[in-house]
């Protein structure tokens, strides 16, 4: 795995201390909610450690529901449009919803699923993205919490994946243009 990175973008403990910090802000900002209130909507699989980590530092008394997402299947490197895989959302009246997700790239997999969370009857619902690409779609996406804007390039690492490997790599890293090239569908 090691020897697939191109470089590493982000390192581990630049993504601890944003995380930290983005937790810090969101607590604040949920701190009139009733107890209990709070849910958390982690976009699987993407945002999975991400989110494991925000929500650590985040001392709310809080549940989590889940969606999952594919936009990128398989071997893709551009977005194929985001198709609903699963939810398990339950019942999100009178909550106060945050979705999270790993990255915002186009901006169709929260196009996507935050009418479906809006549907269910929240009192408000809330988006955070570990990472922002620097393109005007994702610019366009109205979110509100943002942790690192990075340059319009395919990356892996801390829950993000290509053809599902290089997910628990602790860094956010490019891969060299010679792995991308070589993985083949099954
Ligand atoms: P969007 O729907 O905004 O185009 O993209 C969001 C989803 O696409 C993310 O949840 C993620 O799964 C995937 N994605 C977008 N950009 C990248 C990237 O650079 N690397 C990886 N591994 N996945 C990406
Ligand atoms: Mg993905």
């Amino acid at each position: 795995m090691e020897r697939d990175i191109e470089r590493v973008l982000i390192s581990r403990e630049r993504i601890a201390e944003r995380v930290r910090q983005l937790a810090g802000q969101i607590t604040a900002d949920h701190s009139a909610a009733e107890d209990g209130q709070i849910a958390i909507i982690p976009i699987l699989t993407g945002a999975m450690i991400f989110c494991a980590d925000l929500i650590r530092h985040m001392p709310l008394r809080m549940r989590i529901a889940l969606i999952a997402v594919s936009s990128y299947p398989g071997a893709s490197v551009r977005s194929q449009g985001a198709s609903l895989l699963s939810r398990r959302l339950g019942d999100l009246r009178g909550r106060r919803v945050l979705v999270v997700d790993d990255i915002l790239d186009s901006g169709q997999t929260l196009a996507k699923v935050v009418p479906i969370v809006q549907g269910l009857g929240p009192v408000s619902v809330k988006t955070c993205v570990l990472l922002r690409k620097d393109r005007l779609a994702a610019r366009r996406v109205a979110i509100n919490y943002v942790g690192f804007d990075i340059p319009d390039e395919f990356v892996v690492g801390y829950g993000l994946d290509y053809d599902d490997y290089y997910r628990n790599l602790p860094d956010i890293v490019t891969l060299k243009p010679a792995v991308l090239a070589k993985v083949k569908k099954p």
